[in-house]
């Protein structure tokens, strides 16, 4: 894909990957004398540098091809590996909609990378008419849209992010790590439409696998290929692999799961309303809520002195929380504490 190549890196246009000894014989079979290693014991052997039976099975779920599939260490290491591939260090910029997730302007930092910040819009959903005015800087080599968003928890409107994808001559990024909780489509359906799209996924939230570390990219084969020049070459461990398989070979379980937390998530909202603290819930597509309560930094402080620990987001949004929903046993401490909380100020006034 010409237009893809033309965004990359000069020097990374150039890599020579490093290429591993299982590159040649990806089947493991027969008598593996090529990669040293041990011939005893029952992890001796380097992983799948490209996760197939893994991604066989996110192609079948997600509908789409083996070849538009990325597995990082993570979604993470996909956010560093797209900064790497496409933006030139003291140079190019990152275009992202505060506030929003913290790595993409850690990660931006790390490389070196100016970053151009577009608040959100009141109702907290995207400035498109900004973006589109900014996006005519063609040195914005990655945008960040995070949908559903991290901290505020809504998911952004379909037709704008579908403007800015069209307005970007660069690569647009769809963060969905919390897309399982949202009643939106996952936008993994526009890949073939848009070359310029890089859908990020992750098995951190919704598949409960955060100890892993396996997150998707799902992108033009073009942008794969790309990741794959750039990442480590056995960058997911091979019981990482197999466990983020098992778990998807029964994914009604991790439906169920989800459909859980979200019984939950509707319990706990309508605790949360009844309580005097709380000023306000904002809506939510994620499995977590942004709530405004009365003196945030009080409020966190309290619950973390009983053992309760919650996002202060108050410094991004003043008197906001970000308040992640917990087994039932977790939320019902919860509400109970912030009860506490509540009743021993009015005592003290
Ligand atoms: C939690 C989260 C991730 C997950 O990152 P992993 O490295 O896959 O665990 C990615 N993006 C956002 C917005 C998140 O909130």
């Amino acid at each position: 894909m010409e237009r893809i190549n033309q965004l990359v890196r000069a020097n990374i246009q150039k890599l020579q990957p490093y290429s591993c000894a299982r590159d040649e014989f990806s089947e493991a079979e027969g008598i593996l004398l090529d990669a040293n290693e041990n011939p005893y014991g029952s992890n001796n052997r380097y992983p799948d540098p490209y996760q197939r039976a893994l991604k066989e099975r996110v192609a079948e779920l997600r509908k789409v091809a083996v070849d538009q599939i990325f597995v990082g260490n993570g979604s993470d290491e996909v956010i560093d590996l797209l900064f790497r591939v496409f933006c030139e260090p003291a140079q190019d910029k990152c275009l992202i909609f505060t506030p929003t997730y913290g790595m993409y302007e850690v990660c931006a930092a790390i490389n070196n990378v100016e970053v151009v910040r577009l608040p959100l819009l009141e109702n907290f959903q995207l400035d498109v008419a900004a973006a589109v005015e900014r996006l005519s800087d063609h040195s914005i080599k990655l945008t960040f849209i995070c949908s559903p968003n991290n901290p505020t928890g809504n998911a952004m409107k379909l037709c704008d992010m579908e403007q800015i994808i069209q307005a970007s001559r660069a690569i647009v990024v769809v963060d969905e790590a919390y897309i399982d909780f949202s009643g939106q489509p996952s936008r993994t359906a526009w890949v073939e439409r848009f070359p310029n799209l890089v859908v990020l996924q992750t098995m951190s939230k919704s598949a409960g696998l955060a100890a892993i570390r396996v997150g998707f990219a799902i992108a033009n084969e073009s942008i794969i290929n790309w990741l794959n020049k750039v990442k480590p070459p056995y960058n997911v461990s091979t019981p990482n692999q197999s466990i983020a398989l098992q778990t998807l070979k029964n994914y009604e379980a991790i439906q169920q799961n989800c459909s859980s937390i979200l019984a939950e998530k509707g319990e706990l909202h309508h605790q949360l309303n009844a309580l005097k603290s709380v000023v306000r819930i904002y809506p939510s597509d994620a499995n977590f809520f942004l709530v405004k309560v009365t003196e945030a930094i009080e409020v966190y402080k309290a619950l973390l002195h009983r053992g309760i620990v919650v996002r202060n987001r108050h410094s991004v949004i003043s008197d906001c929380l970000r308040i992640t929903v917990g087994s039932t046993e977790e939320n019902k401490l919860l509400i109970e504490t912030l009860q506490q909380i509540e009743n021993e100020k009015s005592t003290v006034y």
